[in-house]
């Protein structure tokens, strides 16, 4: 049995040892990325319940020149863990700052809110606000066009720092969103505290939305509480059009999710939607 043991320890050592491995090399190779050029923004467009498109949120890809499209869940994380994520925000805030610009030159487009991912780590950096300053000055965005989403973990930081750089930032003409809601430690103390524009309801909690009595409650309750705090609601991981109506009848006003779109380059973006074309 010892013998046993040994080999299975030396062999859960070696898978450890394997995924550590990964994320040295995901982590080397991501210094070089931004300099490379190998990252990319997709846009996810969003709906209203009139299915009126009324923005998009960018979602990072790493076009990894031998590993090939490598997603954000495997190697967002990576970076969050070193400082290597704050030069990929930066990279993102300026990519989607000039992709803003040019929607909001026009006519279809100009109205359009363009959401970013801002991991904690950026958020709590001691200059973050002045440095979404420069973007909105440098491109001349217009106000309350740009949204930051970010997650819950920033709430067990420090809440009154927290609610005075989300107030910095909506004073600069940002909106907030508070996003995978639900799933970590949002409490409704925080709701009321933070001066946020809209709650995002996790796409965990849309899956089962047709058969799952508990998520029912819980989004119906959240759908109930936004009313009240004045916050937007927005589902995402809208997958069909079951929910889509599903959503609609429990009071929701906005959607984003596969069934709407998928997460797309500009060029499709343009190329699927007539309106576009010729601008
Ligand atoms: P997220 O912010 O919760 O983004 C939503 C994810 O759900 C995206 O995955 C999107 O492609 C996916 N999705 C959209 N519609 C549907 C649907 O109908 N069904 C299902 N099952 N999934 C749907 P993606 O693009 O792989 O991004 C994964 C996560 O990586 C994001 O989760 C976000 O946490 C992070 N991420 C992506 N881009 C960035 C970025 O630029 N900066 C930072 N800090 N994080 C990012
Ligand atoms: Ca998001
Ligand atoms: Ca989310
Ligand atoms: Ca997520």
């Amino acid at each position: 049995l010892a013998k046993k043991n040994e080999q299975s320890f030396a062999f859960f050592d070696r898978q450890a040892n394997n995924i550590a491995q990964a994320h040295l090399d995901t982590y080397s190779q991501l210094h070089k990325a931004i300099e490379y050029k190998e990252f990319e923004l997709y846009y996810q467009l969003q709906y209203t319940e009139d299915n009126k498109i009324f923005g998009a949120e960018a979602l990072i890809r790493w076009n990894h020149p031998t590993r090939g499209r490598i997603s954000p869940d495997d190697f967002i994380p990576i970076a969050e863990k070193t400082t290597l994520i704050l030069p990929i925000t930066s990279w993102v805030i300026n990519t989607a700052c000039i992709q803003l610009k040019q929607w909001q030159k026009n006519d279809y487009t100009k109205d359009w809110v363009l959401a970013i991912n801002i991991s904690a780590k950026q958020f709590l950096e001691e200059n973050f606000v002045k440095e979404m300053q420069n973007y909105l000055n440098i491109y001349k965005i217009k106000k309350n066009s740009l949204k930051l989403e970010l997650t819950e973990s920033l709430l067990v930081k420090d809440l009154d720092t927290t609610r005075d750089k989300m107030k910095a930032l909506k004073d600069l003409g940002i909106q907030i969103s508070l996003d995978d809601f639900g799933t970590g430690y949002s409490s409704l103390q925080y709701l009321k505290k933070l001066p946020l524009d809209q709650v995002k309801i996790d796409k965990s909690f849309i899956k089962n939305i047709l058969e799952d009595k508990s998520d029912i409650a819980i989004i119906k309750s959240v759908i109930l509480l936004a009313e009240a705090l004045d916050l937007q609601v927005i589902a995402e991981g809208v997958e069909t059009k079951e929910h889509y109506e599903f959503l609609k009848d429990l009071g929701c006003k906005l959607f984003q999710g596969f069934y709407f779109a998928k997460p797309q380059r500009i060029k499709d973006i343009v190329a699927n939607n007539y309106k576009l074309l010729n601008k």
